[in-house]
């Protein structure tokens, strides 16, 4: 990964500082570091979630059955294409974000 100098300035500093000023450092970050981890989620890519996913096999998210079919595809909010599914089962649709954390993030994403 690469290292940035200013970054590990900042580092090197860490270790010198109390205990109090640590603590101070993480309310600070906190807000900061929430950001930063959707961004990161962001750039591992929908193909990686869906690889992690779905290394079992395709399965229903809601109940867990294997019968699953492709249900055509969609465009999201920002114009890419996902693969919808059904489950033959339950009958419900979902597609590659459901019940995923990133579902839920839109508003931060650009
Ligand atoms: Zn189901």
């Amino acid at each position: 990964m690469e290292r940035f100098p200013r970054v590990q300035q900042i580092v090197d500093q860490l270790g010198q500082l109390t205990v109090s000023e640590q603590e101070q450092l993480y309310r600070e970050l906190r807000p900061w570091v929430s950001g930063i981890k959707v961004q990161v989620e962001q750039q591992m890519g929908l193909q990686e979630i869906r690889d992690a996913r779905f290394s079992q096999g395709l399965h229903c998210v809601r109940c867990g059955s294997l019968a699953i079919k492709r249900n055509g595809r969609f465009q999201d909010e920002q114009g890419h294409l996902k693969q919808r599914y059904l489950c033959k089962t339950c009958g419900r649709t979902f597609n590659d974000l459901t019940g995923t954390p990133l579902a839920y993030s839109k508003k931060q994403w650009m």
